[in-house]
Formats: structure tokens, C-alpha cells, sequence
């Protein structure tokens, strides 16, 4: 669709604005986002930010990337830009960034007292030394910086300055929120003990952020834009509050080219859709932009046009920074300019991008199931790889993984019958979007089912539950089972690898009958999680809003542990205990009385009971499977049948994303050769250098 047919009513968004020396195309601002790639998986990185050049972001950012092997903070992987020799990964990310317009920007940080060093083994240098303070509890502790390492530091931004423009970025990022950057730190009195010209009030706090600015401007010859990316309410009584962010820019208003306000801390800034709606940090930018002739972006987990308007008209904000949002979907700007609206691939605020962080793995999405696959295995977010020689696909179940499959093979052009036993589409998340907290999740059935409604390719049959012989009738040639799981009842799990003793005079309810009406409705109920991730504290949630009292019982040391990987665990475990759920960490139960459960510390081996009406287990989950053994045990090749295969949670339960990724796997790999042995990814793998003589 030509722009100029596009709903006037967006025009705010593609409107072009200067950034300092640089010119944005529109107002769709990519802030910095981490991916679990970083250093170790350049070129992944690359062609995942080109995906968003593709799709029509104005300004396009690195991860963090930091700038001197006296800070790091192994164990995340993030960006290098210690030497020279990091410039040419990080050149190829900036002309991927360009590659449709856009401006590239680079995020520097120095992360002082966050940067345990685990790899570089140097001294963490910090603006008041101490404890790292970190995810990771990590037993080592930051000097105090000195004047002659301030000028150090400045210096070795200096360094990082030249190499950004060497690398040919248009905009440096200078870090200073979600308590990682050193800028933050100096900024807060928190972090910021000095009695010296660089601590007390707040312009000696500031100073050093005025000279690394201006040191910037110097190094790059005003040529490239500089971004201040700090926080907007860092929280505790000295943290950097709102109200000196808003002392600090009506002082400095002209300091940077650009205000990138963020939270203080990055589980504030990217809270979950279960805790936090669209644009909550409204509140903490409001104003701001009156205080500064600059322009400003902030976040909100932005996938609505109409709030990003709003936001635009209501002089909030000048640029709509999305980290996720963009994650989720890489062509959301194009979308819009279009007027594609239903195509829009939501992003359903789970998180699960920042576990890949988290864990070190590599970021995944629920929603656009090729993110960080663009290099690795060619996915693209709205590409596929074209039909191959095979015609028809059976897909047996409609959850996230069928939906999936059955969207991707639809866009590649195969005839593609979906069937799916109940009356609705979407499997867990049609049942777990009526959860507290989680109706986003319904997002991952509402874009698939919305993007092969209109396939004349796609045929859906509900209330279709379908036999082996079903299977075998019908002529398809390739078959794909999804049929998902059933959370088991005998609290087998990570703990217990057999049934505990139950007496069958106790009501056991699992999430799944919770989940379709039936359960308590009242009374004391012991809910036993060995499953660590949402799961369980939702369960406790809706059982409190059914007037239960609840025991929450778990061998692990805190509530939901999983959830760290996506920064909600310490608002789950607040959330519990507003609630009046009583907490029982390091604890299992052994044996189910009818009247009462058994439980034994994990620890101390000592044995306690707990009187309940019912127990609730969130443990773990039993694959539907048997539709694909049965069939298997058939002779379906005499059926004419190619293929039968067995996908997402019916084959190994996971989280949603994990069935996504299985139904885009099973898609794209339809009709592909047969690899044999060979990886199914590209990596990348560091070269090796002549071996120097190590004698010393
Ligand atoms: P996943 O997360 O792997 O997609 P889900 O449990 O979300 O798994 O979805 C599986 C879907 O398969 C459910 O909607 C379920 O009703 C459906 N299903 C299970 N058995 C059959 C069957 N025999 N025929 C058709 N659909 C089935
Ligand atoms: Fe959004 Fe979840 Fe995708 Fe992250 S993983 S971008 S939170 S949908």
C-alpha cells in the first residue's frame, strides 16, 4: 500500500525528526534490547537486527555492549567493544541497521559495580567500591574509583567513542538505567559515597555524565548523535528518584541530543503483561519533555498505533521505544503504515525473550517464533521458505504448536487440514488466557487464528476429535500430531521420580481442572509446585479469589524460581504473600492422608502435617502421545501416508514458546533435504590464532 494511502490518523508516527546531527525517518525507536547471542553469535545478531531495518524501524540499537574487560557481567552475553578487533562484528550490525534507512546506533556501558569480571579476572572498578550487585550473588567485591581511574574510564570511553564511529554507527547510547550503568551509578546516591567533586549534590553527581557528553561530542566531531539512557525512578530512599531525573534535565536539558528514559531497575522497565499493562510507565515521563528542548523516547510495551499516537499528541513522548514489541514483531512499523493491523503480531509480555538472556542460552519469542533463527536457520518473521513438492498436511490439535504449523504451512501454500478435538482454537492458551493475570497469553491463538481464517489453503475442523483410523482415511500425506499434555495428578516430578502414597479419600485436582471450572471452591487447599514457573502461583491466585486458604508448598528455596529468568519472581512471591497465602519454601509433601498431607523439609529431613480439604499439584505434565502410538502401530505408510510426526507439548512439554518454535520447525522443514547427521543451525565458531610460544 503507496504511504500516501495510509489512515491520516498515524501520520504522527511516520513524521521525521532530527536526533542531533542525525535525521530519524519516523518515530519507531528500537531501545536496546539483549538477545543471549551477543559476542558469541555475531552474525545471528546481525540479521535478527536486520529484520527490523526490513520492517521499518526508524532507530535501530545494539544490546549493551560494553566497553572495557574492567567490567563485564558474565555470566550474561552481551557485546564487546574492547579492542579494535571487536569493530568488525559490530560494523556488520550497523550496516544491517542502515540497510533500510534507519539509524544505527551503538549502547555503551560501563557497568561498574554491576561487573562481577568472572571472565576477565580484573579488579571491578566502581564509583562507591562494594559488593556486585547483580543477579547472581556473585562473592566479590568493586574498588573505589580514583581520580586517575575516572580519567582512565574517560578515556577508555573516549576509546569507545572513536571505535563506534569507526564501526560507522550514527548514535551512541550512553547507559545509565535499570541500575547497570555506571552513569546510574554516579547519578545515585545508592551507589554514588564520594565526599570528592564527583559525589554529593546533585551537579557533582551529574559531572561525570557532563564530561563523558561532551568528551563524545569531541571524539566523534558532533558528528554522530548521543543518547542518555537513564532511569526514571530507581526507588529505596537515596535510589535516583523522578524528581531528580526532573532536576537533573531542567538543568541539563540540552545535554545529550535524545532523553531515553527507562525504569530504574530492568524488572520495573520490562515487567510482565501478568503485573504490568501497555504504557505503565506513563506516569514517570509525563512532563519531562517540557523540561528539555530535546526529544524523548520512552517504553511501555507499546502494540497499540492509537496509544503510540496519543502518547505523540500528548506531548509525552517524541520517538516510541519498544524493545519487545519489536521482538514480537519486527515489521510493526510497516504494519501500521500499511494499515495491516490484524497482522500484527502482538507481543503477549511473557518474557520469555529475557530468559534466553537470563539463562545464556539464545533469546526465543512466543509469538514471533523466529527470532534469533534469521541466520541460523533462515526463518524470517514474515517470509517462509516457498512450498515444496508435497501438496497436503494433516494437523492433529489447535494449540500453540498446531496453530503455528498450520499458519506457516498455510503461508507456504500447502493444503493444510487442521482438526482439533474441542470447540475452540488454541488449546492451553484458550484455557489459560481466563487466568488471573494472563488474558495477553490468548494474543498467541488470536494472530495465528486471525492470519489463516482467510487461507482458502487452511481448512479448520473444531469439535473433531480424530482416531488412528480417522488418520489413515483420509488420503493426507503428511501428518503432524499436536495433541499437548495433561498436568499429572501424582506429584511426580523434579522431586518425587514415582507417586507419593495417597489415600484416596483426599481430593487431588490438577491445573487442568482448575482450569475448566472444577476444583475447590473453599476450605484449606495444600498446592504442591515442582514446577517453578508460573503455573503455580497463578493456581494460588485463582484459588484465593475462590475464598480458599492456601498452602503454597515447594522444595525450592523461594516461590516460582524459574520466574527469576523472567524478572517476575520477586513480584510473584510479594503478590502471595498480599494475598494471604501461607508459604512453605524448602518443603514436599511425602505421603496424602485423607484429612491432612505429610510433608518433610528438603533440608533437615524433619516431617510436619498440614490439615487440608484438598491438594492442588503443579508439577509436571504427561504428553497426550497416544494418538501418535497408535497410529504409528498402524501400517499407515500402506495408507499412503509420507510422514508422521509428533509436535510441541505432545512430544515434550515446555513453555508456550517452545511449542510455537515446534510448529514453525515441523513447517519449515516440510519437503526440506534430508540433512542426515548435520547441525540444524548455523554457528559460528572463533578462529584460531597461531599458537604464540606460552613458555615464559
Ligand atoms: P501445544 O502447546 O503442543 O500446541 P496444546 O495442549 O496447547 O498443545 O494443544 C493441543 C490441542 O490438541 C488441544 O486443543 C486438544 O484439544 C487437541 N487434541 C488433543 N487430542 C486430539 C485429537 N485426538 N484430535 C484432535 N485434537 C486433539
Ligand atoms: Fe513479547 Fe514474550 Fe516475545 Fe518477549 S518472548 S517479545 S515478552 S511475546
Amino acid at each position: 500500500m503507496p504511504k500516501d494511502s495510509r489512515d491520516s490518523r498515524y501520520d504522527i508516527l511516520f513524521e521525521p525528526l532530527r536526533i542531533g546531527p542525525k535525521l530519524a525517518k519516523n518515530r519507531f525507536y528500537q531501545v536496546p534490547h539483549c538477545n543471549g547471542g551477543g559476542y558469541r553469535d555475531p552474525s545471528a545478531v546481525v540479521e535478527m537486527r536486520r529484520t527490523k531495518a526490513e520492517g521499518g524501524w526508524g532507530v535501530i540499537f545494539t544490546e549493551q555492549t560494553e566497553i572495557h574487560p574492567t567490567s563485564e557481567i558474565t555470566p550474561f552475553i552481551e557485546q564487546h567493544l574492547w579492542d579494535d578487533r571487536d569493530i568488525p562484528a559490530l560494523a556488520r550490525m550497523a550496516e544491517a541497521m542502515k540497510s533500510h534507512g534507519a539509524l544505527a546506533g551503538i549502547q555503551l556501558a560501563y557497568s561498574g559495580i554491576n561487573g562481577p569480571n568472572l571472565y576477565s579476572r580484573e579488579v571491578p572498578l566502581a564509583v562507591s567500591g562494594g559488593p556486585i550487585l547483580t543477579f547472581t550473588s556473585d562473592p566479590v567485591q568493586a574498588r573505589t574509583m580514583d581520580r586517575e581511574d575516572i580519567r582512565d574510564l574517560r578515556r577508555w570511553f573516549r576509546n569507545a567513542f572513536r571505535r563506534s564511529q569507526t564501526a560507522d554507527f550514527d548514535l551512541i547510547c550512553l547507559y545509565g538505567a535499570h541500575g547497570f550503568g555506571i552513569l546510574q551509578h554516579f547519578l545515585s546516591r545508592n551507589t554514588n559515597h564520594r565526599t570528592d567533586e564527583y559525589g554529593g549534590s546533585l551537579e557533582n553527581r551529574a559531572r561525570f555524565l557532563r564530561e563523558i557528553v561532551e568528551e563524545a561530542r569531541e571524539e566523534t566531531k558532533g558528528e554522530l548523535a548521543i543518547s542518555l539512557r537513564l532511569s526514571l525512578h530507581e526507588g529505596g530512599e537515596l535510589g535516583f528518584s523522578n524528581a531528580e531525573l526532573r532536576d537533573f534535565i531542567e538543568m541539563h536539558g540540552d545535554l545529550p541530543d535524545i532523553w531515553d528514559l527507562a525504569q530504574g531497575t530492568w524488572e520495573a522497565c520490562s515487567g510482565t503483561s501478568r503485573f504490568k499493562p501497555e504504557g505503565a510507565q506513563e506516569d514517570l515521563v509525563k512532563g519531562i519533555k517540557q523540561l528539555t528542548s530535546k526529544p524523548v523516547v520512552g517504553v511501555g510495551r507499546f502494540t497499540s498505533a492509537d496509544a503510540m499516537v496519543r502518547q505523540i499528541k500528548a506531548g509525552i513522548l517524541d520517538f516510541i521505544g519498544a524493545a519487545r514489541p519489536s521482538i514480537a514483531d519486527p515489521f510493526l512499523p510497516k504494519k501500521i503504515e500499511e494499515g495491516r493491523f490484524d497482522d500484527i503480531r502482538e507481543c503477549i509480555g511473557c518474557n520469555i525473550c529475557v530468559s534466553g538472556d537470563m539463562t545464556q542460552g539464545i533469546s526465543r519469542c512466543t509469538q514471533n517464533t523466529a527470532f534469533m533463527e534469521e541466520w541460523r536457520k533462515g526463518w524470517h518473521p514474515e517470509r517462509m521458505h516457498p512450498k515444496g513438492k508435497s501438496e497436503s498436511v494433516l494437523i492433529v490439535g489447535a494449540g500453540p504448536a498446531g496453530l503455528e504449523a498450520a499458519h506457516i504451512l498455510g503461508k507456504r501454500g500447502y493444503q493444510v487440514t487442521l482438526a482439533e478435538a474441542t470447540t475452540q482454537l488454541g488449546g492451553r492458551v484458550a484455557r489459560e488466557r481466563t487466568l488471573p493475570g494472563l488474558s495477553a497469553w490468548g494474543r498467541v491463538a488470536d494472530y495465528r487464528t486471525g492470519q489463516i481464517a482467510p487461507m482458502p489453503n487452511v481448512q479448520t475442523y473444531l469439535d473433531s476429535p480424530l482416531t488412528p483410523d480417522d488418520i489413515l482415511s483420509f488420503g493426507i500425506e503428511h501428518i503432524a500430531i499436536a495433541t499437548g499434555c495433561q498436568w499429572r495428578r501424582d506429584a511426580v516430578a523434579r522431586l518425587h521420580l514415582h507417586p507419593i502414597p495417597t489415600d484416596p479419600a483426599m481430593p487431588i485436582f490438577t491445573p487442568d481442572d482448575l482450569m475448566s471450572g472444577a476444583g475447590p471452591t473453599g476450605g484449606t487447599v495444600l498446592l504442591y509446585d515442582d514446577d517453578h514457573f508460573y503455573m503455580g502461583s497463578v493456581m494460588a491466585e485463582l484459588l484465593v479469589s475462590r475464598g480458599c486458604t492456601v498452602h503454597f508448598v515447594t522444595p525450592a528455596v523461594k516461590v516460582a524460581e524459574w520466574t527469576d529468568n523472567t524478572l517476575e519472581q520477586a513480584t510473584i512471591q510479594r503478590r502471595l504473600a498480599d494475598l494471604g497465602v501461607i508459604i512453605h519454601l524448602s518443603h514436599a509433601p511425602d505421603t496424602i492422608h485423607a484429612t491432612e498431607a505429610g510433608l518433610t523439609c528438603t533440608w533437615s529431613g524433619r516431617s510436619t502435617t498440614i490439615p487440608c480439604d484438598a491438594v492442588l499439584m503443579v508439577t509436571s505434565r504427561t504428553p497426550n502421545d497416544s494418538l501418535f502410538h497408535a497410529t504409528r502401530a498402524q501400517d499407515w505408510q500402506a495408507a499412503g501416508i509420507a510422514s508422521l510426526k509428533l509436535i510441541g507439548d505432545a512430544a515434550a512439554p515446555g513453555p508456550i514458546a517452545w511449542a510455537t518454535y515446534a510448529g514453525r520447525r515441523y513447517a519449515e522443514e516440510l519437503d526440506a533435504p534430508d540433512r542426515g547427521d548435520a547441525l540444524s543451525f548455523r554457528r559460528e565458531i572463533a578462529a584460531l590464532m597461531d599458537a604464540p610460544n606460552l613458555t615464559p
